[in-house]
């Protein structure tokens, strides 16, 4: 086997097909390296080491160490310098780099090789013992901090009390001798926390550098990372050891960060932060406030200092055109990071630079119209949950604000909730069902899980790519770094900011569009969607099969779904109108009445209310598919259950509390959803479903005579089990819908299908098809049924399965494509032999799940039907189903 991978001057022996080898950082220099771009020497120790060093008891294979001697020989030979040598030393970094980029692994060491001695020889090389000395400090200062495990906090404590001495305020007002002062200060406090010195011999820094990284691909927090982002344990990381190029020399040396299209809004153009005379470090860690790369930004964020484009012209001109070679070749957007040594520009990473919804919709679409990808592929590169994002509310421009700061508008949307200062208050509000934005000074992958409770994130530190920007920005959730002005006071559990304090607990607002911290709660508003947003829609609408619709009960839904494209209604359940204005007493006077002319005279009084219901419905929807299904839940939904209620309906009824109360009774049932619903109520009282099949044809008579467009509506039976319920509903629709033609002397086309939700309706769905025109495949209770896990109470216990493994994920989230997806299958296949142009789609949650919206495309049906706000996310995973 190979355990070292080279690369430098013009070449590389990987390139970026062998992320799996190499890990992405290590893929990437080296595909660089083949491009012919600056980049320091180095190699990369392959993720097969670390797999080898698991299976081998922390052991390293036996070979590595003369291939790493070899590869540290290239490297000089490029370089013109010898690791270890005291007169003139190679330094390196070593920077983990795993296939996925994985925050909470030992991410870097710089300067490495230093000691007391080559320290001098940089010094004299660089002629600057200032420089010499504060790479050293900051060798020592990293490299404890993760190698040895000596805190970094010791070594800033240490420092912040010699800058109060001497009266310092910044990093930058230390001399050389300041920084030699304060090296003898570290190495005692390493000597102190270990009982031994730091390590003067550079190649034992160096297998301490490896180890540290491999190492760190156990700890809590990468398994934790992994668990939370399936990464298997198996994959291992690489390590990256590379020669330095510093951008700590001087006024015409710099390091910085840069995406070439903007992440939070996709616009095109350079865009990103650099330090002058500052370490790779410096800028994440937000210790200095970060200057512009391009004068334009520069302008627009008012900075008084000066932009890379202005201060350093020929490091910024080569910058750009490295970014148009990065990008035509990787076709997509790039994160890279830079350093600036003595005037010339060194590229030392580039990745597919992580984006804001927003911004991968204009991006894609963008990269087609440049004809760098196809709009087959722009439709392929968007993440359909990610759609969700753009749905987000925003700050109402109308509504009153008072702002009491203004950070970087890190990621988009805006939220609001009670402050809380720590990850641990906010999962802890979260699950008391509060809602919660996080606020720190700046965070750390340990933030994580309190970053995903929280509604939004404010930290008081850090620029646009800090951990909290980046992290936010992956989560869609609305972020705001950087508000300096704001003083964050953990012990005090309060901030303060222009003489406001805001304790924890007291509701602020954060606007991630704009930057803007809001006191108090905000009215929002719905989200617009841009132009990009339809363009690649209208991409995805060509490309798919399926259709989709939207479960829709209300006028106002229906509206939402046609604004999302939704190409009809899928389900419209109909018991939702029973609960809107006074009609809930006419229900309730049906429910309670003693016979069938009592329940005849409350209908009558429903009818009205129906008829305007659909009537709205079938306008709205303009000669669109719209399927309404009859009643369905158990009725004691409908009845009153505290005393107060049923003293309430009493005086609305005029019927005794007693009778109420023992009515109620009667219809208890101790499995309702296996009980009294669905047709079986039409069974029982078929004059309900009279009265709403009338009320849907004449309303659909009605509309068709209004809008002068065909209304054909689908009315839906549910929860059939046997061909022989079915037929007895459907006779009295059909009856009806001759009653209500004669009447009106006009007729619409209508269509009777069924639900099928139960296992028995799929197995027999050769029958029911027999006479059902159509069938829409409710998972819900298909999955509820199949499994016997109730879908009222899976969240209970449901959690254990996923997380150890029985269940790939939550049942009633991803269809379960062996159990209930066969059970579907088999509905199809059995439906369509008996009635071959039967129409067929699916209206259970899975209706808006990408995965689930995957498999309906697979086993050939029609049509989806989810919410309103998931259409989006059904016509592109759709699409993308079927490209
Ligand atoms: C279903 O069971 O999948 C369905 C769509 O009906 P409901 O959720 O109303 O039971
Ligand atoms: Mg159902």
């Amino acid at each position: 086997a190979k355990w070292v991978y080279t690369f430098g001057d013009g070449k590389a022996e990987g390139e970026s097909g062998m992320r799996d080898l190499l890990g992405g950082k290590g893929a990437n220099l080296a595909e660089m390296s083949n491009l012919g771009l600056p980049v320091p020497p180095g190699f990369t120790i392959p993720t097969t080491v670390c797999t080898y060093f698991y299976e081998h008891d922390r052991q390293y294979p036996p070979e590595l160490e003369g291939e790493v001697a070899r590869a540290l020989d290239f490297v000089g030979r490029l370089t013109g310098k010898v690791f270890g040598d005291a007169e003139n030393p190679l330094l390196v970094s070593v920077r983990s780099g795993a296939r996925a980029s994985m925050p909470g692994m030992m991410d870097t060491v710089l300067n490495l090789g230093l000691n007391d001695a080559t320290v001098e020889a940089v010094a004299r090389q660089a002629d600057d013992r200032r420089f010499a000395y504060d790479s050293y400090r900051r060798f020592i200062t990293m490299y404890s901090d993760v190698v040895l495990g000596v805190e970094h906090h010791n070594f800033e404590e240490a420092l912040d009390l010699y800058k109060d001495r001497k009266g310092y305020s910044l990093d930058t007002d230390l001399n050389a001798d300041d920084w030699a002062e304060l090296i003898t200060r570290y190495k005692k406090i390493v000597q102190d926390h270990l009982g031994k010195p730091f390590p003067q011999d550079p190649k034992e820094q160096l297998w301490g550098a490896i180890g540290a990284v491999f190492g760190s691909w156990m700890n809590a927090r990468a398994i934790k990372y992994r668990e939370l982002n399936n990464i298997p344990a198996s994959w291992g990381t690489a390590v990256n050891v590379q020669a330095m190029v510093f951008g700590n020399m001087g006024e015409t040396s710099a390091t910085g960060v840069a995406f070439t299209r903007n992440p939070s809004t996709g616009e095109r153009a350079l865009y990103g932060e650099f330090l002058i005379n500052a370490q790779g470090e410096d800028v994440v860690a937000g210790i200095r406030t970060p200057q512009d790369i391009t004068e334009a930004a520069r302008i627009a964020s008012g900075s008084d200092k000066p932009s890379m484009e202005k201060a350093m012209p020929e490091a910024y001109a080569e910058l750009v055109r490295i970014y148009g070679i990065l990008e035509r070749h990787y076709r997509d957007m790039q994160d890279m990071e830079f350093t600036v040594e003595k005037g010339k520009l060194w590229m030392l990473q580039t990745r597919s630079g992580k984006r804001t919804a927003k911004a991968a919709l204009r991006i894609a679409v963008d990269l087609a119209g440049e004809g760098l990808i196809s709009q087959e592929e722009a439709v392929n590169r968007i993440d359909p949950a990610s759609l969700d994002q753009l749905l987000h509310p925003t700050i109402d421009p109308k509504a009153e604000r008072k702002v009491l700061a203004t950070g970087l508008p890190a990621s988009p949307g805006a939220a609001s909730g009670e402050v809380v200062f720590s990850s641990e208050e906010a999962e802890a509000a979260r699950k008391a069902g509060r809602k919660v934005i996080l606020v720190r000074v700046e965070t750390s992958p340990e933030d994580i899980h309190g970053m995903h409770a929280a509604e939004g994130i404010l930290t008081t530190r850090g620029g646009m790519t800090s951990h909290a920007a980046v992290v936010a920005r992956g989560m869609g959730k609305p972020c705001v770094s950087g508000a300096g002005q704001i003083r964050v006071d953990y012990a005090k559990r309060a901030f303060t900011v222009g003489g406001v304090t805001v304790q924890a607990g007291e509701t602020i607002t954060i606007d991630g569009g704009t930057g803007e911290v809001l006191q108090g709660a905000i009215r929002m508003q719905e989200p617009e969607l841009s132009g990009e947003f339809a363009t690649l829609m209208e991409w995805a609408d060509k490309g798919r099969k399926l259709k989709v619709r939207a479960n829709a009960d209300t006028p106002r839904d229906a509206e939402t779904a046609r604004n999302f494209g939704a190409e009809g209604i899928g389900l419209c359940r109909t018991e939702h109108m029973f609960f809107e204005g006074d009609r809930i007493v006419a229900v309730r006077e049906m429910i309670l009445a003693d016979d069938e002319a009592g329940r005849r005279a409350a209908l009558t009084k429903l009818l009205p209310y129906q008829r305007g219901d659909f009537l709205e419905l079938f306008t709205i929807m303009k000669g669109l598919p719209v399927t309404i299904r009859l009643l369905d839940p158990p009725l004691h939904e409908f009845l009153p259950h505290t005393d107060k209620e049923i003293a309430e309906v009493a005086a609305q009824t005029g019927l005794s509390p007693e009778k109420l109360k023992r009515r109620a009774a009667e219809l208890h049932e101790f499995n309702p959803m296996l009980g009294f619903r669905g047709c079986r109520i039409a069974i029982a009282y078929p004059e309900i479903a009279e009265m709403q099949a009338r009320a849907i044809l004449e309303a659909a008579v009605e509309a068709q005579a209004k809008t002068g467009a065909a209304v054909v509506p689908e009315i839906m039976v549910p929860l059939i089990v046997t061909r022989a319920e079915f037929d007895l509903v459907k006779a009295r629709i059909d009856a009806m819908a001759e009653a209500v033609f004669k009447e009106k002397g006009a007729s619409v086309g209508y269509q009777v299908g069924t639900m099928i939700e139960l296992p028995r309706a799929c197995l027999k769905a050769d029958e029911i098809a027999e006479t059902a025109e159509f069938f829409s495949f409710g998972t819900n209770d298909l999955t509820q049924t199949a499994l016997g896990i109730s879908r009222d109470d899976a969240a209970t216990f449901l959690g254990p399965y996923t997380q150890k493994g029985i269940l790939p994920s939550d049942p009633f989230v991803t269809i379960d494509q062996e159990g209930v997806g066969e059970l579907v299958r088999i509905g199809v296949e059995r439906g369509r032999r008996v009635r071959n142009n039967l129409k067929l789609g699916i209206c259970g949650e899975h209706g808006g799940d990408p995965a689930s919206v995957r498999f309906c495309d697979e086993i050939g049906l029609d049509y989806v039907s989810c919410s309103p706000y998931r259409v989006p996310i059904a016509r592109l995973a759709a699409a993308q189903a079927a490209i």
